[in-house]
This record gives structure tokens, C-alpha cells and sequence, in this order.
């Protein structure tokens, strides 16, 4: 599959056309950014570990009956992938309070959640990717309200199914944030990715943070927690 003209460069990645209309080729950064592109860096690897583990538990979710966009890993940093159109909404689940959860309600970080939330917001950096409900994105028509119980059940499952992996990795999945698209014949599916970057991963039996907020927060030692939490799913993977 050979590479065509770069659609989009975004902050984390780049998306490439291919000969195939229905496939795009996603090259993976070592570029990050953090508060809405205020903040910038380069992680060394990054870009490596999020294809690799991306790529990974999308076919783990595949195996378990979820529909994702991954074909096929290319290279270290590539992956090909089913072309969609992107529904505009970051779905983040949440089992431990964490980061603007934390901030907002006012409650401790670390704190379990009785039951987990699915939260959305308006994917749109010049907003600041505002937080809204149902009724707001169904006004805004960003998706039907099918599409809406569809993505909802979809994330809750995805949420079991990674929460179960990473138990048996020793890493607790605090919360994270999936995008899903629409294919050409109007399926709904996971998209984007599923990395430290955008995912809240911590080491169950010392609380370490092995994820992004390493970066945000300038507490150090970035690149080798992304290595650790990698290292983490690769011998889970040769068990
Ligand atoms: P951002 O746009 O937030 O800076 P990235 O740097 O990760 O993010 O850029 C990747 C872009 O590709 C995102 O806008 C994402 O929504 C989009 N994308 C991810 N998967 C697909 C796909 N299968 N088809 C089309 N677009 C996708
Ligand atoms: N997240 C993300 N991209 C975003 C916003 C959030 O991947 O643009 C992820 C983030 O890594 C975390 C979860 O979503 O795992 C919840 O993030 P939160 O709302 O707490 O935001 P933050 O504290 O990062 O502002």
C-alpha cells in the first residue's frame, strides 16, 4: 500500500490518502501537546509505542466483537486503517476521578466512581472542545440519536474489555478518550487511537502514572513510562 498526498496533520499524527479511497495510512508522532496546543514537546519513541499499542488492542477489541478501523500495521510508525468520517465528539470514560472530572465535581483524585461515565465534548480546538450532553449533540445534528446509543454501548463494552486487559497487565485504566467515525455505508466504528496519550494508565500496586499526564505535569521519567506500560502488554501478550 503505497503512501499518497498527507490529508491532515494533526497534532499527534498524520493522515495520508492512499490507492485505496477506502484506506488512509496514519503515521504516528513523537510530538505532544497539552491545555489545547498551550503546551508542546517531543516524546522520544512516543510515536512507535502508540502505533504498536494502538494497533494491538484494536485487534484485541476486533477478536472481542468490536468493530475498529485497524487493517494492518505497516512500519513502526504506520498503520493502515479504514477510512471514516469522523463523528465530532470525544467519548471519555471514566472509572476513577481524575484530571478535569477531579477539578469540576471536586473530588480527589483516585477516587472510584460507583458506576463508570461516559462523558462527551465537542471535538473543536478553536472551542476548547466544550463538554455537552445527548441533547446538545443532537441539536448541534453531530449524530443521531442512534448513532449516540450506539457509541455509548460501544464505549461502556470497549471500557470493560481494557479494563480487564490492563488488570491483568498490573495497570488500572483511570479513564480515556475514544473518537469513532462513520463508514461509507453508514456503520459506526472505533477510530483514532488508544495509547498513553490518551488514556489515564497507573500502575496498580504502587499508583505510578505510566501516561501522559508524565508530560502534562512535568513530573519526569516520560519516555520510560511509556516503554514501562508498553512492556507491560507485550508480556501479557507472550502468556
Ligand atoms: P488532532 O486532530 O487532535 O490534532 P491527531 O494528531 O491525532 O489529532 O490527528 C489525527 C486525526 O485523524 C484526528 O483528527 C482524528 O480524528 C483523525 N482520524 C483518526 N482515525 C481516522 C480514520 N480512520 N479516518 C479518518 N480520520 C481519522
Ligand atoms: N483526553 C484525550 N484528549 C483530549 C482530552 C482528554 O485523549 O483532548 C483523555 C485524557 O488523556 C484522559 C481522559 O481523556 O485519559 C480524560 O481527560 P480529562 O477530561 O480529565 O482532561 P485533562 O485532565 O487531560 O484536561
Amino acid at each position: 500500500m503505497e503512501k499518497q498526498e498527507l490529508l491532515y496533520e494533526g497534532k499527534a499524527k498524520k493522515v495520508y490518502r492512499t490507492d485505496d479511497p477506502q484506506l488512509y495510512i496514519i503515521d504516528y508522532k513523537d510530538d505532544a501537546t497539552a491545555f489545547n496546543g498551550l503546551k508542546k514537546g517531543t516524546i522520544g519513541g512516543k510515536g512507535i509505542i502508540n502505533n504498536q499499542m494502538s494497533n494491538r488492542l484494536m485487534q484485541m477489541l476486533e477478536r472481542e466483537g468490536i468493530p475498529t478501523h485497524f487493517v494492518q500495521e505497516l512500519s513502526e510508525r504506520q498503520a493502515l486503517v479504514r477510512k471514516v468520517s469522523i463523528v465530532p465528539l470525544e467519548v471519555i470514560v471514566r472509572n476513577i476521578a481524575a484530571g478535569s472530572f477531579s477539578k469540576r465535581y471536586g473530588v480527589v483524585e483516585g477516587m472510584a466512581l460507583e458506576t463508570p461515565v461516559v462523558e462527551l465534548s465537542y471535538k473543536n480546538d478553536a472551542l476548547g472542545d466544550p463538554l455537552l450532553n445527548d441533547d446538545h449533540a443532537l441539536a448541534l445534528k453531530l449524530a443521531t440519536r442512534q448513532e449516540l446509543d450506539i457509541i455509548r454501548s460501544m464505549a461502556l463494552k470497549i471500557n470493560a474489555l481494557l479494563q480487564q486487559f490492563w488488570a491483568e497487565c498490573g495497570v488500572t485504566l483511570v479513564d480515556f478518550k475514544l473518537e469513532f467515525g462513520k463508514t461509507d455505508d453508514g456503520r459506526i466504528i472505533l477510530a483514532d487511537e488508544i495509547s498513553p496519550d490518551t488514556c489515564r494508565l497507573w500502575d496498580t500496586a504502587t499508583g505510578k502514572k505510566l501516561d501522559k499526564d508524565r508530560f502534562r505535569r512535568d513530573l519526569g521519567d516520560v519516555e520510560a513510562a511509556y516503554e514501562e506500560v508498553m512492556n507491560r502488554l507485550v508480556a501479557h501478550a507472550q502468556h
